[in-house]
């Protein structure tokens, strides 16, 4: 049997999801098509023996309140969605020079770096406050949500051009990696390393390829007074279910185990997608990939596309993949005042993108208990984009060099844990060990990537348009890039692409 709809979304990764939330708010017809028995890709929620693990992101800010910069914040105005947060706005640090509890804004920050490294390097940090102050200002002066793939953005963009004029000298910076920006202001180690680790969070790239757009907006949000940071009640899986309660209520619909193996091309028009099991979904306006740029060129018929274009994002740069462990445990004497999240470097001189180096720790269950049994916690570790896949390449899951070298490489995310969990193997009743090979499979992400790895000296990400007409990318391979609130950007871009001007002019007003 073959379905009619307007709109097919292929994935539902947080910026599938956001997109067909605001296509469905335009008034769009929309079916999402996920391969997993489970939505938000790489910010699903699963439970195990009672225990609620976030399989990606718990790092959020700038979601719990409205008006917010943050684009999800903008998606869940514009649908009318809410969820509840708890705050808290301080992690714990485990860097060569010591353990440091680092609080998000400027005053805190600066009095850590007083104390361990004196006057000059306190110095340095406010003037680069001082350089970054105009390019936060200037990167948010423009919504992402004003953007759209058309001529209509000279109306939807033009509305800011006179809150853009006093920063058309930053545009060059802007567009610049951070590091550069950095170099210029920066020369006390301990600080430049904590940019980097900051940068290696934010895009999976150090300070010399991330983007000085990218951190100028993390500094507007971050070293700004009174910030906080936010996590959701019920772990990230609620940030999804608020995303598919908006989709559904406009009449959307989400699609559950259906894989999408081909997009029907027919006249160089996407004209809707095929499943796994032969079912057709015909789609009248467009077909928009949320997989990656690797998974969507699977799924493209051979021949369509000019060979140049296949062949150049075929090429596209990639981050590594990850190591995870996902543990129930015993909470017993548990300082309930232990951070939620903790980030471990274990040496700056190999570098914060080596393999086996940086680990990141996540304890939701200290700020909304209701995510593991009473008296338990759940954890969730992992190396962030370090974890290189040929290693795991051709290993076959569940064989004997397969679990040596799970245990092997798993050891780093032990050792983190057991800075401040010191009995923490003895307290484990549900140990999951996650793999490259697991983050490939339960993700649908090509070789288990975290994403495209563009070096912002190098190249922007790419837009979401492609040769064939109607057919649309979004997520985490497109413009503006890695992490929910880039993602939350991009899926809103191309919505507001298929909308006509006066209706996106409308929404803005919302945000
Ligand atoms: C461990 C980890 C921690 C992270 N931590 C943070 C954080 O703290 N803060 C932050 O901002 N960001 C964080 N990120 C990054 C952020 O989670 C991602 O950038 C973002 O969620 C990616 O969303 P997406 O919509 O682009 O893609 P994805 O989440 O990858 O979604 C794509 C979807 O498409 C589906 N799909 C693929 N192919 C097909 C097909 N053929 N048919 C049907 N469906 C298909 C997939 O199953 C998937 O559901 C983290 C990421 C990871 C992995």
């Amino acid at each position: 049997m073959n379905f009619d709809t307007e709109v097919v979304i292929i994935g539902s990764g947080l910026g599938g999801l956001c997109c067909a939330a605001m296509l469905g708010k335009y008034g769009y017809k929309t079916i999402v098509c996920e391969s997993h028995s489970l939505a938000g890709g790489a910010a699903h929620g699963f439970e195990y023996q009672g225990f609620k693990f976030d399989s990606g992101p718990s790092l959020y800010s700038g979601l719990s309140y409205s008006p917010s910069t943050n684009p999800l914040r903008q998606v869940l105005d514009v649908i009318e969605e809410d969820l509840e947060w708890k705050n808290y706005n301080s992690w714990g640090c485990w860097l060569p020079e010591g353990y440091f509890d680092v609080a998000v804004g400027a005053d805190d920050f600066y009095k850590l770096l007083l104390d361990l490294r004196g006057e000059t390097a306190a110095k340095q940090w406010r003037n680069l406050q001082k350089v970054m102050k105009p390019l936060g200002e200037a990167s948010t002066a423009i919504p992402p949500a004003a953007f759209r793939y058309d001529l209509g953005a000279i109306f939807t963009l033009g509305g800011y051009a006179v809150s853009m004029l006093p920063y058309v000298f930053s545009a060059g910076k802007l567009s610049s990696s951070f590091g550069k920006v950095m170099d210029e202001v920066v020369t006390d180690s301990f600080i430049r390393n904590w940019l980097d680790l900051l940068c290696f969070m934010l895009s999976g790239l150090p300070a010399s390829g991330t983007s000085a757009a990218e951190m100028a907006f993390m500094f507007a949000e971050w070293y700004r007074p009174e910030v906080i940071l936010d996590y959701p009640v019920g772990g990230s899986e609620a940030i999804v279910q608020a995303l598919v309660r908006g989709i559904t209520k406009f009449g959307g619909d989400l699609w559950l185990n259906s894989h999408v193996d081909g997009i029907l091309i027919e006249n160089n028009r996407a004209v809707g997608i095929r499943l796994r099991n032969g079912k057709e979904i015909r789609a009248s306006k467009a077909v928009i990939s949320n997989a990656s740029i690797w998974d969507t060129l699977k799924i493209i018929p051979d021949g369509v596309l000019p060979r140049d274009y296949v062949k150049k994002n075929l090429a596209t740069p990639m981050n590594e993949s990850f190591m995870h462990l996902h543990l129930g445990i015993d909470g017993k004497d548990i300082p309930s005042d232990l951070q939620c999240h903790h980030m471990v470097v274990n040496s700056w001189e190999k570098g914060v993108t080596a393999p086996a180096n940086v680990v990141a720790v996540s304890i939701p269950s200290l700020l909304d208990s209701s995510l593991a049994p009473v008296g338990k916690h759940t954890i969730h570790v992992y190396t962030p984009a370090t974890e290189p896949y040929d290693l795991w390449a051709g290993l076959k899951r569940n064989s004997q060099a397969y679990n040596d070298l799970k245990e092997e490489r798993s050891q780093v995310m032990w050792e983190a844990l057991e800075r401040f969990i010191p009995d923490i193997k003895s307290r484990c009743e549900v140990t999951l060990v996650g793999t490259p090979l697991t983050h490939e499979r339960f993700l649908r992400r090509y070789k288990g990537t975290y994403g495209a790895a563009w070096s912002a000296d190098e190249s922007l990400f790419p837009g979401s348009t492609t040769p064939i007409n109607g057919l649309y990318c979004c997520g985490d391979s497109t413009f503006p890039g890695i992490g929910v609130p880039a993602v939350a950007a991009s899926g809103m871009i191309v919505a507001n692409s298929l909308a006509s001007v006066d209706k996106h002019l409308d929404l803005l007003k919302v945000i």
